[in-house]
């Protein structure tokens, strides 16, 4: 069975290119009927914090990315990890080195004045320990081949060698005991039976270290899929400005789960033209074979759109309670605790259908659902006081009888009253109308007005009403 892992680094938020990481990790293992595990990767303990471990659950929960069994941390593996190098030791696949830092240093020296990368010379490689210079503690390197060539089967990048020249022998150990990345991703994707790997082609590179390493072992390599990196609309490394945040800016700025799935698994990835594809669709039509090998770029405006398809295939009840649960990560979402919560969501549910035409976000369909929650006498935005100028007044004035004896108030028959009066005075509809939404919802935007009057009802609209009438 297959089994796939996200192995995020804790740094402080579940960034957007590892949640698409994450994504393609799930959706192979769902496809597959195997199981994604969660692996973090929190070895670097000056940069640790519980709190980072969170973000990166949170995020993951929230979009509905969660692991099949429960997180597994790198730190605490370090026992075996070493466990790991001192065998490879005994088995003469790795040694102990005692090369100094002035040693190393001039290594490094050397290597710059012949204009070569940095690499090790192997110094300690057939040495005797027992020439250890006193009170050094060793590292542990790997005894790599010194030539041929390693080779990746990369699913996404096809075959990828690494002459083995340029792979020297790293080290697995350091002489604190604590494993460096290399041998530590090795040991925990074999130990928790990982059968595909799938992660950024930023680490394609070390694809080709830590295949020395399953060689040097005895196990099996997994299935490698280095996917291509996220980058901004420019081609260039995505930038903040361009969408290189957390996922839970993307929450706070309204975005529904089912949508972020949506457009993240676009940014890669493709199913002939389909651009609104659904999380069932997705995991039977996703295969490794059809990541792309050139890299995504991001696109707010692409995002707005596909979120804004997914809230509008929203049933308005289901709509109403997202609002609920969210208003807390949402910036204006304190609008919705205004009143008791039964009261903002019936509200809410009444006014969905307007509300929900326009929004492509849900700050967006918060802000439009303020008229709702607004006290009176309302504030009016500069657009809002324009429209209720002299003539505005005397529209909404004019209008003011005519709508408190409407005989039932729905958008339908208020509307008919509006349009009555216009046509009696002259004047084209949205000259009537437009004062009249301004003084029900201070603005100058907002749902159809018919619909607002309705929402409203009759005695807080002609209230609304009377407080603009010149
Ligand atoms: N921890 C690494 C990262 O966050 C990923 C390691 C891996 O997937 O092998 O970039």
């Amino acid at each position: 069975p297959v089994v796939t892992r996200f192995a995020p680094s804790p740094t402080g938020y579940l960034h957007i290119g590892g949640a698409r990481t994450a994504l393609f990790n799930w959706l192979y293992a769902r496809r597959t009927g195997g199981k994604m595990l969660l692996r973090i990767e929190d070895t670097d303990r000056e940069r640790y914090t519980p709190e980072a471990v969170q973000a990166i659950i949170e995020g993951l929960a929230w979009l509905g990315l969660d692991a099949d069994e429960p997180p597994i941390s790198q730190f605490e593996r370090v026992a075996r990890h070493r466990e790991v190098a001192e065998t490879m030791v005994a088995n003469g696949q790795a040694y102990y080195c005692y090369a100094s830092q002035a040693e190393l240093e001039e290594m490094r020296e050397k290597a710059k004045a012949e204009k070569r990368p940095p690499r090790y010379d192997g110094r300690w490689r057939d040495r005797d320990p027992a020439e250890a210079p006193a009170g050094v503690k060793p590292v542990i390197r790997l005894k790599a081949p010194l030539d041929g060539e390693t080779l990746v089967r990369d699913v996404v990048q096809g075959d990828v060698r690494f002459p083995n020249k340029d792979l020297d022998d790293f080290v697995l150990l350091r002489s604190d005991g604590t494993p460096t990345y290399m041998l530590a991703v090795v040991v925990d994707d074999h130990d928790m039976g990982v059968t595909h790997i799938i992660r950024g082609d930023d680490h394609l590179t070390n694809a080709g270290r830590q295949t020395l390493i399953y060689r040097a072992m005895g196990w099996d390599v997994p299935v490698m899929a280095h996917i291509p990196l996220i980058h901004g609309p420019d081609g260039a490394k995505l930038s903040k400005r361009h969408g290189a945040l957390g996922v839970e800016a993307y929450r706070a700025m309204g975005y529904l789960p089912v949508a972020l799935r949506n457009y993240l698994v676009r940014l890669g990835w493709s199913h002939g033209d389909a651009e609104i594809i659904g999380t069932d669709e997705m995991i039977s039509w996703f295969d490794l074979p059809d990541i792309n090998k050139g890299a995504a770029r991001f696109d707010f405006a692409k995002l707005e759109a596909v979120n804004g398809h997914w809230l509008r295939s929203m049933g308005d009840a289901e709509l109403v309670e997202t609002l609920m649960t969210e208003r807390d990560y949402l910036p204006n979402g304190a609008i919705l605790k205004s009143e008791p919560d039964d009261e903002v969501a019936r509200k809410l549910l009444a006014a969905m259908p307007g509300l929900k035409e326009r929004a492509k976000t849900l700050v967006e369909l918060t802000d439009s659902a303020t008229y709702l929650f607004a006290r009176r006498p309302l504030e009016l935005d500069d657009k809002a006081r324009s429209l209720l100028d002299e003539a505005g007044r005397s529209a909404v004035s004019a209008l003011l009888p005519r709508l408190s004896a409407a005989q039932d108030w729905t958008a339908a028959s208020l509307e008919a009253v509006v349009r009555a009066y216009a046509e009696e005075s002259g004047l084209k509809l949205g000259k009537a109308a437009q004062p009249l939404r301004a003084a029900l919802t201070g603005r100058s935007t907002s749902p159809g007005v018919f619909d607002v009057l309705a929402v409203l009802g009759r005695e807080e609209s002609l209230a609304r009403l009377s407080d603009q009438a010149g």
